[in-house]
């Protein structure tokens, strides 16, 4: 509990979590666990191992980074930032790594104690919010090898994930115009912020032609500091989304082709910064069925008075708060065919990892029903004891199921098989060039001519 505490108070945004990245390495080291820092060249990633002799190889995936803006003092169920403005764990990720990190312990303590063959590994993992971490990881061979994977995710439900989440591309574009006195001589100059502004509404022209499930975003992060400069430099960052990587392709390509006519139409230049891009989690039907034996197993969370009283009156800040503000049910898990699957809203990088290694994911009860992600109400309830109990019920659903996968080859081989199917005759193939570093090791735009 500790652990995720300190996390949750050193709250740092993706690819700057060199806190919260050693403190949870250092706490499986002193477990026995031998750590592998900076993989994939990204400084606050790793890789814990713990190994019993020959056999499968178990892992869990462990995320620690935090959102910006999102202070908030714990356990309170009113507003009230810690420190305005600065970040906070507003996706629980401060029990998600921990969570993982003590469903890895247990593992390796019933290893021990019944002489269990095999190699169990935690997998550190930075910057899950901008999608980074996991495929610049992936991208470099860190998973490869392993036999299976499990995680989970902090949520307000009892429940084993069966839904796949949306395959998205992060990219910026950025253009060059020509300053000039917008007033004395607009004849010199050339726009970048009219290149962005066109490039834009071509794409919200280009929405009525695509599916119906794609997502769209953007945010204009440069455009200029004055309207008497015409600004030379502009910048608006994407997220493309859909749900299938082949779905999504198509029209990430499109949005690239507007960027270019726009850059045509307005006489400047432009480029563009691929950030990452990750696939649609592959669903695996035997590792949901023994999450969900385990789940069952184990229980929901168990909650005390104070922590009712604390979710009642925080779920009076939502906009639909749910009579019975904590879950303490399982939800039943409705296996279904790819055709017929649900897919989040959302996208995550543990799609890249689910398309090398058969991987299963839950989630549990660490926050009042009703309320929405990313925020400060998620902030208040990962760094209190309802975040806490949900952490401890998830790491001992992980635990068990791990323990089954490494005792039993039967569940292995299924979830092998599940996987091979599931991928279609696909293979896996990273969507960021391996020419490009990580985002945060990037020479700052416009540093290099
Ligand atoms: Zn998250
Ligand atoms: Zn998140």
């Amino acid at each position: 509990m500790a652990c995720a505490r300190d996390i949750w108070e050193h709250p740092e945004i993706g690819e700057q979590e060199f806190y919260s990245s050693k403190r949870l390495a250092d706490f499986l080291e002193s477990h026995g666990f031998t750590l592998q820092h900076g993989v994939a060249g990204l400084p606050t990633s790793w890789v814990a191992t713990f190994s019993n002799g020959e056999g499968p190889i178990l892992g869990y995936l462990a995320e620690f980074d935090a959102l910006p803006g999102l202070s908030q003092e714990a356990g309170s169920p009113v507003r009230k930032p810690l420190k305005e403005g600065q970040p906070g764990h507003g996706c629980g990720h401060d029990l998600l790594g921990t969570g993982s990190a003590f469903a890895a312990l247990g593992v390796k303590e019933a290893m021990l104690l019944n002489k269990i063959s095999g190699t169990v590994k935690v997998f550190g993992c930075p910057a899950e919010e901008t999608l980074v971490g996991k495929v610049y990881m992936a991208r470099a061979g860190v998973f490869d090898g392993v036999d299976i994977m499990l995680g989970w995710h902090p949520g307000s439900e009892n429940a084993v994930t069966f839904a796949s989440s949306l395959a998205m591309t992060s990219i910026k574009f950025r253009f060059h115009g020509k300053t000039a006195h917008a007033a004395g001589d607009p004849q010199d100059g050339r726009s970048a912020l009219d290149a962005v502004e066109l490039m834009d509404a071509g794409v919200n022209f280009m929405r009525e032609h695509i599916i119906d499930e794609a997502r769209v975003h953007y945010v204009i992060t440069s455009g200029g500091g004055a309207p008497n400069v015409v600004p030379d430099r502009a910048e608006v960052w994407y997220y493309v989304r859909a749900r299938r990587t082949e779905e999504q392709k198509p029209i990430l390509e499109w949005v690239r082709q507007i960027a270019g006519a726009a850059a045509v139409m307005t006489r400047t230049t432009g480029e563009e910064e691929l950030l990452s891009t990750c696939r649609e989690v592959l669903l695996n039907d035997p590792l949901a069925q023994l999450l969900q034996e385990n789940l069952q197993q184990v229980g929901p969370p168990v909650f005390d008075a104070q922590d009712w009283e604390f979710a009642r009156k925080l779920s009076e800040n939502f906009a639909k708060p749910d009579s019975v503000p904590l879950d303490t049910t399982i939800t039943k898990l409705e296996i279904v065919p790819p055709d017929k699957w649900r897919w989040e809203s959302g996208s995550t990088d543990d799609g890249d990892v689910s398309w090398i290694v058969p991987y299963g994911r839950i989630t549990t009860a660490c926050s009042a029903k009703g309320g929405t992600g990313h925020s400060w109400q998620v902030v208040t309830c990962a760094g209190s004891a309802v975040g806490f109990k949900g952490m401890l019920a998830a790491s001992k659903v992980l635990a068990g199921a791990g323990i089954d996968l490494l005792t039993q080859p039967k569940l292995r081989q299924a979830a092998r098989e599940d996987y091979i199917k599931k991928l279609e005759g696909k293979t896996y193939e990273c969507g960021v060039p391996d020419s490009l570093p990580p985002p945060s090791l990037r020479k700052p735009a416009g540093a290099a001519k």
